[in-house]
């Protein structure tokens, strides 16, 4: 008797790291590798990368996507266009691992494949794209298709995963949810346990002590949900009738609302995030404590080491930073047959293509933007896909691609914006643009890479920036914080802002005070390149999440 609690005194002493499963549906690992859409995917990716790196015992838990996400290109009248391809992969291995999950009644065999081939922890991939199949098309396409094959995908996902991890011999100790869309992950893990005897009830206790979840979206109708019947249509219900499914998740069912109330602890993706999604979701009574814990990046897969090498030495430094940007201006000739100039500033801009995002505020004003641009004094470069079921977001993307006609040689739009893109944007340009309505943007992970890489935030007070920015020496902030009764009246401040900000400080500073600007760019490395890589990251959520 003895003996026993000291060892199990001492288990607690030795500070034992958990093994975790970490699901989520979609990685970015490289731009080869076709299964994300965007920054949740990215953000999953240097996770894992990070957890190798370190030696942290996470294994991933995703689908082998078919065709992935969206192939956007522009067609000859300037408009995005969708096309997909399918994808035949070299870099997954063999497990031997079969699952079988029962959607709309009918068996789905999956079968597992791994990818450590990144230099990331293992991830294991699901996929119904066999021969066993009659329908092998529920892992063709991520975020495709209408509501009940988004459902069969998390099905495949949750249940699919926890059936995995126990023919792989895999025994996590915590399962993180990376978003709402791994709940029925949960679901099987109370399946399991009413299957041994335990009510419902006690099922589920049990499984919120093993269950982690993070948000990551602060938009209310960015949170999934699902008609309780279509749920229970396709069987992604498991043990629970339809009113505890609505007790658990309400009615609609909203996946974040029952991961929330599935979990031992939640997370949001940034100290402002913690706050917005705090107030979001107050009202859901029983549900998990949300705490802060600001994303990271995976430096060796984002930030060009010479950067870091060089940050004590101010023309070295600025060399470096010239020989990206010339890197950047090269691509984009291959890409757009244009060439951009070396010596005018280069500010790059690439996101999602969604209202809140306002990718074209910066054009608003003709009257100050055209000057600067037919001048010589500022070049813009736009990438982003929109969705593609949202008209709205193409509009955007037609725009900026409008944009780039009409002031042609200054203003340039990628298409196809992906990691490729990403990386050499956030190396390249010379400032970062950010200028989302705040509160919105929950994170904002390419402002670190580009702030790492000595490339100049100017940014919005929104997603981590607030935590990092220190105006006017590591990057700029525009907007003070401040959130509009109307959205008109938040465009109409930032904006202003946003031009005061670039006409008094970041265009001075970039022609007329070089050595200034140099410093800007050593204080934006040396300030952001611990706190903001992913071993803090990984530190993070082993303390306040799995070991909580
Ligand atoms: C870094 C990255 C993202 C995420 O960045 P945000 O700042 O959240 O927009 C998305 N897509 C790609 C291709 C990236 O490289």
């Amino acid at each position: 008797m003895k003996k026993n609690k000291t060892a199990g005194n001492s288990k607690k002493k030795t500070n034992k790291k958990p093994k975790v499963a970490y699901f989520c549906m979609e990685y970015g690992l490289d731009t080869s590798l076709r299964t994300y859409a965007g920054g949740l995917g990215i953000l999953a990716g240097d996770y894992l990368k990070g957890a190798k790196d370190h030696k942290y015992p996470i294994v991933g838990i995703g689908i082998k996507w078919k065709q992935g996400y969206t192939d956007q290109l522009i067609d000859k009248k300037g408009q995005p266009y969708d096309s997909y391809h399918n994808y035949n992969y070299d870099c997954f291995e063999e497990t031997g691992v079969k699952v079988s999950v029962d959607i709309r009644n009918i068996k789905v065999v999956c079968k597992v494949w791994k990818v450590t081939k990144f230099g990331n922890a293992p991830i294991y991939m699901l996929d119904t794209d066999i021969p066993e199949n009659s329908d092998n098309w529920i892992t063709g396409q991520l975020y495709g298709w209408f509501g009940e094959e988004r459902i069969a995908q998390e099905m495949v996902l949750g249940i699919g995963g926890v059936r995995a991890l126990r023919k792989l011999g895999i025994k996590p100790e915590v399962y993180h949810f990376n978003e709402g869309h791994a709940l029925f992950a949960g679901f099987e893990l109370i399946r399991e346990k009413m299957e041994k005897g335990l009510s419902l009830k006690e099922a589920k206790e049990a499984t919120k002590k093993q269950v982690v979840f993070t948000t990551h979206t602060p938009v209310v109708q960015g949170n999934e949900s699902h008609p309780i019947d279509k749920l229970m249509y396709m069987g992604a219900n498991l043990n629970f009738t339809a009113k505890q499914l609505e007790k658990l998740g309400g009615s609609p069912f909203n996946m974040t609302v029952g991961a929330l109330r599935l979990s031992k602890k939640s997370n949001a993706v940034a100290g402002l995030h913690n706050k917005t999604a705090n107030k979001m979701w107050k009202d859901v009574k029983n549900r998990s404590e949300i705490v802060g814990i600001t994303n990271c990046i995976h430096l060796p897969t984002w930030v060009d080491p010479e950067m870091i090498e060089s940050v004590e030495n101010s023309e070295k430094l600025w060399n470096n930073h010239q020989k990206n940007k010339k890197n950047l201006i090269a691509f984009v000739k291959e890409r757009t047959g244009i060439t951009l100039k070396e010596d005018v500033l280069l500010i790059g801009f690439s996101r999602r293509a969604v209202p809140y995002k306002r990718s074209n505020l910066i054009f608003t004003n003709k009257e100050i933007i055209e000057p600067l641009l037919k001048e010589n004094k500022l070049q813009l470069i736009f990438s982003g896909k929109a969705h593609p079921l949202d008209d709205t977001g193409k509009a955007i993307v037609a725009n900026l691609v409008e944009m780039s006609e009409k002031y042609k040689g200054a203003v340039i739009f990628l298409e196809n914006y992906d990691m490729t893109i990403g990386a050499h944007l956030t190396r390249g340009s010379d400032v970062w643009l950010n200028n989302p309505r705040r509160p919105l943007e929950a994170s904002g992970t390419s402002g670190m890479k580009a702030a790492m890489n000595g490339v100049l935030n100017f940014s919005i007070l929104d997603g981590w920036w607030p935590e990092a920015c220190e105006h006017g020496k590591n990057g700029w902030q525009f907007g003070d914080g401040f959130e509009g009764k109307s959205e008109k009246k938040q465009d109409k401040h930032d904006l202003d802002a946003l031009y005061k900000t670039l006409l008094d400080e970041v265009i001075p500073t970039y022609y007329d005070n070089r050595k200034k600007w140099v410093k800007m760019m050593k204080r934006s490395i040396i300030s952001t390149k611990d706190e903001f890589a992913v071993n803090r990251m990984l530190k993070d959520y082993y303390k306040k999440l799995y070991l909580a």
